[in-house]
């Protein structure tokens, strides 16, 4: 918990919600997800809650810690790195934007301290920098007085983008960043997200549970399914070429979304128990095509063209 204040410097509540959403079993929560984000690209992550997203989104900006595995930013193992001073520089380079404006923004302060803190934290200077970074992502300088309230959902993501942006990070970990808004403002946000990575040179982590929201957004695609890489592709091999069958299940699901970008239940069961996943491949209890070797055996993750894809048929 101190280290996590020490990282955000968060407000309290804040910080319980955070605590609140762990998952109960962080042992299995994700298992074997291997995958490599190039720079300056978007890599999504998609799955429906429970899926263990979430939890691979906070493992890369160190607010978890995987028991076992590797993060690796830049050739430095997070995890391993002996050099205190190496860690440090590179946690500076990753920032986190919730799906929650609200929650993650400290009601008690102004705008502009809440934008700079994490330059402050680090003794930097921050003069000027609240006002011109709320003009980057479309607000206006004179906003930086006022306090979060005074904002509406979409505005206030965008002062947490302008927080994330101000100790100039080059990756960003964007968990569920529209879910929580309105359909008309969802696109907003995300068209200011596509121009900030091109004039900031970013590289973006995009965490949603919605195929369709990070379709145009993404470089690569990575659909995850109770904790396990289950098919990673192009969104035009992905949607075109979908190998997995959980991910043709996601695909088929999609206009059932409730219409407001919220989870909505998929028709074909619920996701098992995480603590417990089925054995063989975790999909077989609801996977039209499963056989006897689908119980039995997990697959292994497999290279076919440019897709990857863990499935016993994908060939
Ligand atoms: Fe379905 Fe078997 Fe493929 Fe799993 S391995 S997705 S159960 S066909
Ligand atoms: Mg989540």
């Amino acid at each position: 918990v101190t280290s996590l204040s020490r990282v955000f410097d968060v407000s309290k509540p804040w910080l319980n919600r955070v605590l609140e959403r762990r998952p109960k079993a962080l042992l299995t929560a994700v298992s074997e997800v291997d995958f490599e984000v190039a720079p300056r690209s978007t890599y999504a992550l998609v799955g429906e809650s429970g899926s263990g997203k979430s939890t691979i989104g906070r493992m890369l900006v160190g607010l978890l810690t995987p028991t076992s595995g590797e993060v690796e930013i830049n050739g430095v193992n997070l995890a391993t790195e002996q050099d205190a001073d190496k860690v440090d520089a590179i946690r500076s380079d990753i920032q986190m934007i919730f799906q929650d404006p609200f929650a993650s923004l400290n009601p008690r302060w102004r705008v502009r301290d809440i934008i700079v803190e994490p330059v402050v934290a680090r003794g930097g200077d921050a003069t000027g920098l609240a006002e011109k970074l709320l003009e980057q992502v479309g607000l206006s300088a004179l906003d930086a007085g006022k306090f979060p309230h005074e904002f509406s959902g979409g505005q206030r993501q965008r002062i947490c983008i302008a927080r994330a942006l101000s100790s100039e990070p080059k990756l960003i970990v964007c968990d569920e960043p529209t879910s929580a808004l309105d359909v008309s403002v969802q696109a907003q946000v995300l068209n200011l997200m596509s121009d900030l990575k091109d004039n900031f040179g970013l590289t973006y982590v995009l965490i949603s549970h919605d195929l369709t929201v990070v379709q145009h957004m993404a470089d690569r695609i990575g659909v995850l399914y109770l904790g396990r890489l289950v098919e990673e592709a192009s969104p035009e091999d992905l949607f075109a070429n979908t190998k997995h069958p959980y991910t043709k299940m996601l695909l088929e699901a999609a206009p059932r979304m409730d219409g407001f970008g919220r989870e909505a239940t998929l028709p074909e069961g619920e996701i098992p128990d995480p603590i417990n996943p089925p054995t063989g491949c975790a999909f077989h209890p609801r996977c039209p095509l499963a056989t006897d070797v689908c119980k039995a055996e997990r697959p292994k993750m497999r290279t076919i063209n440019a897709t990857r894809v863990a499935c016993h048929l994908a060939e």
